[in-house]
């Protein structure tokens, strides 16, 4: 790049970034993610560096730039509030830690707070004797808007401290993402716009002109900062922190105290994939000094502290086309659209699909085939699409009216969303994914038979339903193409073994509507007999604890249908019978205790649920007041925490076994 071409591109990312500066800070409404922001800022960031010449006071690099809205009064800040300045590799990191080192003349491993960056709005409060006397947005860091009556609103931030000083606190005005995803579904409702993301609802939110409505919205503060003229309060960062615990803020919990780089790079990477357990959003990490004598030498850039630094996360959204959508049947009918996605890196991963849900959600998105659409990473495995880019209409996708698979008419029922193909009997897909269920890890567990086997058996004609995989000879396995599959002699054995399943394995395997894994336990538990279940009446079922109409109904008409029949004759004429009861009990050490299994153990989960069966115990899905113990393998899950939280007792795979041997002492 010569220096006329640096100035065009100079003049040109200045302008964007000026123009998406107030679309985020004076309107809340950012046009593009803060991912191609930074991008961006980026850039410039670079030209200038490499051509030092155009870099100009107004520059956006040069300082803090927003405005004021109409409507607040202006506030000049007592002290000055800097943006901090940020990158998103190691790499980087490193090399600020390196500067700072040599800038301190020592080669010793410093000290650092490492904490999590909250994407929210920060705000300056200011403290006489205890009593909070004004708060300030940041506005261009020198001058920012008069948001007092609102913070007073934000129930968090204490307007009265624990103790009688003068300080300045800063810290981030946050909305739960629960909260605002609530506040979004509300506005759907009522006709009113959405918010981007939850930064954008705490920010609309607290800046309205109306503190009415600033304090029915859920907003939280996290201070992160203390200042103050008496330099005898707090010496470290970390103290300055313990003070404003102390003094009655919330300071978030995931902060640490850490010595040297590596020990910050480990933690960068720890949060960059646990942030999504988190309800409020994060963007990434903020790392300080944690002296403040040091804080001080090093001191300022004309934009941001040289003594801090953040580490951004990968983007959580990006934009990307919509090249198709996918629709697929599942076992018990319904219609389900995928997006389909020109692959994108997002989070660290190639993305090429994304959920959505339902035909409901592509009305409500407005989108079609074609369309630009934001995709967001999300707690779940499969991201999901959040917005069309404005103005781009292209119509909507029309929800299709008859089922992709059989091509049946496609209904909806009363009360739910979904679309679905009612032609249960003879809809390949349906028959297919009942297939696949019976044969999957929580059904009858046959190892080796999923998706591509059970279409290749399909594809031969050899399979009709679940039933069928029992009359299957070894040749029928020889036939198909088994590449990167398990051996044909594998896969006729796993089916052969299977022919004895526990009488909750069984009833779960048939897809009966409503009757999912935990129901079927508690119905083997009650009729530890195929006859026993057959011969049941609709009264006998709902007397069961945990049973409802919808269930007990659904298990009736099952057996009572006289295509379910001949299925389970014919599973019978091949030698399928579930074992007599659910687990056969061998003692009574666990009587009336429940336990929830959470995390990796050496043997897959049922193993233990067996066991716990077997010895007169209960499991269940989640953590209650009620339940007795966690059973807690490798990278637990929120199980884990939810657990502390109660005061659960906690157990590891070794106390779990102690237990069970009447050996483990509380
Ligand atoms: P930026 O907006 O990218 O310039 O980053 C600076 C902003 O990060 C600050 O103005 C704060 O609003 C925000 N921030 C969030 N969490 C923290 C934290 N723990 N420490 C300092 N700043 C934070
Ligand atoms: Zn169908």
């Amino acid at each position: 790049m010569d220096f006329s071409e640096a100035q065009k591109r100079v003049i040109e990312l200045r302008a964007v970034i000026k123009e998406n500066n107030e679309a985020y800070y004076v309107f809340d409404a950012p046009k593009i993610t803060d991912f191609e922001y930074d991008e961006l800022y980026r850039e410039l960031k670079r030209i200038e560096e490499e051509f030092p010449l155009l870099i100009t006071p107004d520059s956006p690099t040069q300082k803090v730039g927003d405005k004021v809205i109409d409507g607040f009064t202006e506030i000049k800040h007592k002290y000055r509030l800097y943006s901090l300045d940020n990158s998103n590799n190691y790499d980087d990191l490193k090399k600020w830690y390196e500067r700072v080192q040599k800038e301190n003349n020592n080669n010793s491993e410093l000290e650092l707070v490492v904490e999590l960056k909250i994407d929210g709005l920060s705000c300056a409060l200011s403290y006489e004797n205890g009593i909070l006397k004004m708060a300030a947005t940041r506005g261009n860091g020198v001058v920012g808007e008069n948001i007092t009556e609102n913070i007073k609103a934000v129930k968090s931030i204490p307007q009265k401290l624990s103790k009688p000083v003068n300080l300045e606190v800063r810290g981030e005005v946050y909305m739960p993402v629960s909260s605002f995803e609530k506040l979004n579904e509300e506005n759907i409702e009522n006709g009113l716009k959405e918010f981007a993301n939850p930064r954008n609802a705490a920010a609309g939110s607290l800046r309205q002109l109306d503190a009415s409505i600033t304090a029915k919205r859920d907003l939280h503060f996290f201070a992160y900062t203390a200042i103050s003229d008496d330099k005898e309060l707090f010496k470290t960062h970390k103290e300055a922190l313990n003070l404003l615990s102390e003094l009655g803020f919330d300071v978030n919990p995931n902060h640490k105290l850490v010595r040297g780089i590596n020990s910050v790079i480990e933690l960068c990477a720890y949060w960059e994939n646990e942030r999504f357990n988190l309800d409020y959003a994060t963007d990434g990490m903020v790392i300080k000094i944690n002296s403040l004598s040091l804080q001080n030498e090093l001191g300022y850039t004309s934009r941001a502290p040289k003594w801090a630094t953040a580490f951004k996360f990968p983007p959580e959204e990006v934009w990307t086309r919509l090249l198709g959508i996918e629709l697929s049947v599942g076992k018990t009918g319904a219609v389900t659209p995928v997006a389909l996605l020109e692959p994108v890196q997002l989070a660290g991963s190639t993305v090429k699909r994304a959920s959505l849900h339902n035909f409901d959600e592509i009305e409500r998105l407005q989108i079609n085939i074609g369309n630009e659409v934001l995709i967001k990473k999300a707690a779940e495995i499969i991201p999901k699409v959040i917005r069309k880019r404005e103005n781009e209409n292209l119509g909507v996708y029309e929800a299709p009216k008859y089922c992709p698979s059989c091509g049946a008419e496609l209904v909806k029922f009363e009360g739910e969303v979904g679309l679905y193909c009612t032609n249960s009997l003879n809809c390949p897909a349906q028959q297919k994914g009942r297939i696949e269920y019976w044969a999957s890890k929580e059904a009858m567990d046959i190892d080796g038979v999923g998706e591509s086997i059970v279409e290749k058996l399909w594809d031969k004609n050899l399979i009709r339903d679940f039933a069928d995989l029992y009359k299957l000879k070894l040749e029928d396995f020889m036939q198909i193409d088994l590449i990167k599959e398990k051996s044909a002699d594998n896969l006729y054995s796993a089916i052969q073994k299977s022919k004895t399943p526990t009488m909750t394995r069984f009833l779960t395997a048939l897809s009966i509507k409503h009757i999912g894994k935990e129901t079927a336990d508690l119905v083997a538990n009650e009729f530890p007999t195929l006859d026993a279940v057959k011969n049941a009446q609709i009264d006998d079922l709902m007397q069961i604890n945990g049973i409802g109409e919808k269930a007990a109904k659904s298990l009736i008409e099952y057996f009572n249908n006289e295509n379910n029949k001949l299925i389970l004759s014919k599973l019978e004429e091949y030698g399928v019978k579930p074992q007599g009861s659910a687990v056969a009990k061998i003692s009574d050490i666990f009587n009336g205790k429940t336990f929830v299994i959470t995390g990796t153990l050496s043997q897959p989960r049922n193993v233990f649920e067996e066991k716990i069966k077997q010895l007169g115990g209960k499991t269940s899905s989640s953590v209650s007041k009620k339940t007795s113990y966690v059973l807690a393998g490798d990278n637990p899950g929120s199980k884990f925490d939810k657990a502390s939280d109660l005061g659960v007792i906690i157990l590891s795979e070794r106390d779990f076994i102690l237990l069970s041997e009447g050996k483990y002492n509380e």
